[in-house]
């Protein structure tokens, strides 16, 4: 069985080669075989004349969680319900993230149907790789902000904006394409233990496959750096300079780049040395 991250690996060079900027969702779907529907469930139940609605109706309420799916038909179908999320500017971005991970799952499903659903975890890593790949290509990323360096902190929004992904995909992106001088963490605060602050690391780099180890379930973040997080405003930006070490990592001092987002923080660490390869790291 080939990995799915190997396969959606070929996949982004053959799409890369083709479509240099991502285009417009119905037009890749339409070149690559695969239906894409749009809209509620409500709306497709008043249009149940389609030949898809039966079944897309029902998987759909199978699974309410969901922002999109891909039903393997007759026809092969990618699914996108309305993005529910507090950031209406993020609403877009995030509906094409949708899309752009679910049309990893076909790419999967039309190379080896057999093995879809064989490691859900990695099948659904792969898939969320593939989506920052593909909507963010590398070049066209390298394009816009030159080499990895201390400046790329600043220059997320922009990335994000040229390749229409949100905030934190762009992120995620720039980080894997730093070859580990920039760490990516998503966290969440936690009740002081023992009168020290942590916050918990709820994602990391991993996530986006860059094969980055950070070595902590909590950073120990000082007072002071706790509070500029607790002032931050939902979607609000801010550069300071770590206070505080993540395990592994040496990075009191270095520049950090703080987002607000809902209840957790993103933060983009410039790290002064690289950390830990995982094994199976790219
Ligand atoms: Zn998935």
């Amino acid at each position: 069985m080939t990995p799915a991250f190997t396969v959606l690996e070929d996949w982004i060079a053959v799409l890369g080669r083709r479509w240099p900027v991502p285009r417009a969702p119905k037009e890749v779907s339409s070149a690559l075989g695969v239906d894409l529907l749009l809209g509620s469930d409500a709306s497709l139940a008043a249009g149940s004349s389609s030949r898809h609605a039966g079944g897309i109706i029902d998987a759909i309420r199978r699974a309410r969680a969901k922002d999109g799916l891909f039903l393997p038909g007759p026809p092969p179908t990618i699914f996108l319900a309305h993005p529910r999320t507090a950031d209406a500017a993020e609403m877009a971005p995030r509906q094409r993230f949708t899309w752009a991970h679910e049309l990893g799952h076909y790419l999967l499903w039309k190379g080896t149907p057999a093995t879809t659903g064989a490691d859900y975890w990695e099948e659904e890593a792969a898939c969320n790789w593939f989506a920052g790949e593909f909507l963010a290509p590398r070049a066209l990323v390298q394009e816009i902000v030159g080499r990895p360096s201390k400046e790329w902190l600043t220059a997320v929004r922009r990335v994000a904006d040229a390749c229409d992904v949100s905030w934190d995909v762009a992120a995620g992106c720039m980080t894997a394409l730093s070859g580990g001088r920039i760490v990516f963490l998503r966290l969440s605060h936690t009740s002081p233990r023992d009168g020290v602050e942590r916050m918990r690391v709820v994602a990391t780099s991993t996530y986006h496959h860059s094969g980055i180890a950070v070595g902590a379930r909590a950073i120990i973040a000082d007072a002071q750096f706790m509070r500029t997080c607790a002032a931050l405003r939902s979607s609000e930006t801010h550069l300071t300079t770590m206070q505080g070490n993540i395990g592994g990592l040496q990075t009191d001092g270095c520049p950090v780049l703080v987002r607000r987002l809902g209840p957790h923080w993103v933060l983009m660490v410039r790290v002064a040395s690289l950390p830990a390869r995982e094994g199976k790291g790219r």
